[in-house]
């Protein structure tokens, strides 16, 4: 199928972008990678009369450290690739969660234009980052006429390809803390084919502890209506040695904890049992890591 006609704009500031925002409302969309939105469009899943191209604005772009000191953060800016992030220096010191995550999502020619602001934006649930964050309790910045917010990522994703944006906001960045040294990141995923939606996947994020793992983040995408998290099976395992039988434990409560939607393929109770499966990798990881430290 065809795109519907729509007009096209490219703006050149965001003080630009708010104003076509208040003056077209619902009718019009921000135009970041294109990877999803191209795709809707010729689908006539959506029709909007105007497209906003944010491809031209620079406060958009880049991956750099801001503050000072132990308030010091990773700021991704919305428009870095998929590709940018997962080449990055900086993210791979930092937040090294995210390096793992990348070459999940979609192939090459899909992480080479689309963008970290686009997906967490969309917040579709099988997407990687929106999960990523919520692991790393990052936050996320958006920007509106009314100025700039700062948006926890578990206060983010409220449902379905939904979020707390506001009419008229976009998300201009996300802020991710540093990691300090004893933390502890895994990321797994199952997809029928590579480079497809996830089916289920696990991000699980910890700092090594003397008696296993605290803090504690296990956080799963491709189950619910938005990343969903673990929080009673964290509760389980946090500060406690990490055995096999506490892992055991563990995963006889996330069993009971996790309510997977079922998909067009996949049945609630397979979602379940493969949530299980690549959380058990997972803390089999984390705990080779702990025993390594
Ligand atoms: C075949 C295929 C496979 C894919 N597989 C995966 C996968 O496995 N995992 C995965 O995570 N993704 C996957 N994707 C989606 C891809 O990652 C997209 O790049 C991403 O979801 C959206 O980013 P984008 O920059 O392309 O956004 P666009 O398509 O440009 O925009 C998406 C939506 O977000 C809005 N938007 C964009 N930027 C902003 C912003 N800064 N603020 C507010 N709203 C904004 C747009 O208006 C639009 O509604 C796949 C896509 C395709 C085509």
């Amino acid at each position: 199928m065809k795109a519907p006609a729509f007009d096209y704009t490219r703006a050149r500031s965001l003080d630009e972008v708010f104003h076509l925002l208040s003056e077209h409302g619902d009718d019009a969309r921000l135009l970041a990678g294109g990877q999803t939105l191209l795709a809707t469009l010729n689908m006539r899943l959506s029709e909007p009369a105007l497209l906003i191209d944010i491809n031209g604005i620079d406060a958009l772009k880049g991956i750099s450290v801001k503050g000072t000191g132990s308030g010091r953060v990773l700021r991704i800016g919305a428009l870095v690739t998929h590709s940018e992030i997962e080449a990055s220096a900086l993210v791979a010191r930092h937040a090294p969660l995210l390096t793992m995550a990348a070459p999940h999502i979609a192939h090459r020619t899909i992480r080479n234009r689309g963008t970290w602001g686009g997906s967490i934006a969309y917040a579709d649930p099988a997407a990687e980052w929106p999960t990523c964050l919520v692991a790393l309790e990052g936050t996320v910045v958006v920007c509106g006429v009314g100025g700039e917010r700062r948006i926890a990522a578990h206060d983010f994703f409220v449902d379905l390809y939904t979020t707390a944006l506001a009419e008229g906001e976009i998300v201009t960045a996300c802020e991710l803390p540093f990691c300090e040294s004893g933390d502890v990141f895994v990321f797994d995923e199952l997809a029928r084919r590579h480079g497809d939606y996830a089916t289920a996947g696990v991000a699980l994020v910890a700092r090594r502890a003397a008696a296993g793992l605290q803090r504690l983040r296990l956080v799963f995408l491709g189950i619910g209506t938005t990343p969903i998290r673990a929080r009673r099976t964290e509760a389980v395992l946090d500060g406690q040695a990490l055995t096999p039988s506490l892992i055991d434990r563990a995963l006889s409560t996330l069993e009971s904890e996790l309510d997977p939607l079922a998909d067009l393929t996949h049945a609630a109770a397979t979602k379940r049992h493969l949530s299980c499966v690549i959380a058990r990798r997972a803390l089999g990881t984390a705990l080779s890591a702990t025993v390594a430290a």
